[in-house]
């Protein structure tokens, strides 16, 4: 068996720097909290916590110390009330996503309804949203593009969740056009990471028989790697840990291509490529 990585694999920058700022915080023996998972990979999470990282669900079950905004950012609103309370801020806002948040942003101060490309329930899209001051419109895909009703007297643009595929942006820019608006300004705010880790992934997935995505199942980037996969190979599968491989993936063929998530560490990449070797 033949087992191949893809060449865009491990921590893309935005979540080494918010591990890195968990960790240096956490150094200095405050209570340090996180609102939500600071990244989307629970073994990660798992650790930090060990170290002492408190994981609430609310913000006001913080009462004291500091709170680690997650790379994903943090709704403008929900970071005052934090902040309002005398509760330090680490804010870990991948730079890719600030950007996003300040065209969001000035575009609506200056008069334009804004539409997001991305999952509506995914936390960089929700904070997204917070940053929109005029009417914000969340869409999936141009199917969900087709019911937006567009005020054809108002100005639009149309950005995008950072982890989606530049091929599902465009095919709901496509459909927005179609609709006729007054003005649509387009700007790309999807990351580099994110793209050139898909096209790795579609490349080595061309020339295998099994591809693995491995990753956080809650992650919004390692979804979308296994959409890439899985239009090419239908035997694409995505695993968390090595837990997850199941014997049949690998009956009767010879090469098995391995991607991960921009938020998977390497060393669970290496137990799932150690745990396929005895397998075949
Ligand atoms: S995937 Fe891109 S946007 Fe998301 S944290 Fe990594 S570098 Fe930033």
């Amino acid at each position: 068996m033949k087992i191949q990585l893809a060449k865009k694999i491990g921590f893309c920058f935005g979540v080494k720097r918010a591990i890195d700022m968990a960790e240096d915080a956490l150094e200095t023996n405050k209570p340090i909290h996180s609102l939500g998972s600071i990244i989307h990979n629970k073994q990660v999470v798992n650790d930090l916590s060990k170290r002492g990282l408190k994981v609430v669900k609310r913000a006001c079950d913080i009462k004291s110390g500091a709170c680690v905004i997650s790379s994903h950012g943090i709704s403008p609103k929900i970071a005052k009330s934090i902040s309002g309370r005398g509760i330090k801020i680490i804010d870990t806002t991948c730079p890719f996503v600030l950007k996003a948040q300040r065209i969001a942003k000035s575009m609506s101060d200056s008069g334009y309804n804004v539409i997001i490309v991305g999952d509506a329930g995914h936390p960089e899209v929700k904070a997204l949203v917070d940053f929109v001051s005029k009417r914000a419109f969340v869409v999936k895909d141009a199917e969900g593009a087709k019911s937006l009703k567009l005020d054809k007297s108002r100005k639009h643009i149309v950005i995008s969740q950072t982890t989606q595929s530049t091929q599902n942006f465009l095919n709901v820019v496509e459909l927005i056009l179609s609709k006729a608006p007054k003005e649509l300004k387009v700007y790309n705010t999807i990351c580099r990471d994110a793209e050139a880790r898909q096209e790795a992934a579609r490349k080595l997935a061309r020339s295998q028989e099994a591809m693995l995505v491995v990753g956080g199942k809650n992650s919004a980037n390692t979804r979308r790697l296994l959409e890439v996969c899985e239009k090419i190979l239908k035997n694409s599968h995505l695993v968390e840990t090595e837990e997850d491989l199941k014997k049949r993936w690998f009956k009767d063929i010879c090469s098995v291509g391995v991607t991960s998530g921009a938020s998977t560490p390497d060393w669970i990449v290496k137990r799932v490529v150690k745990a396929v070797k005895n397998i075949a």
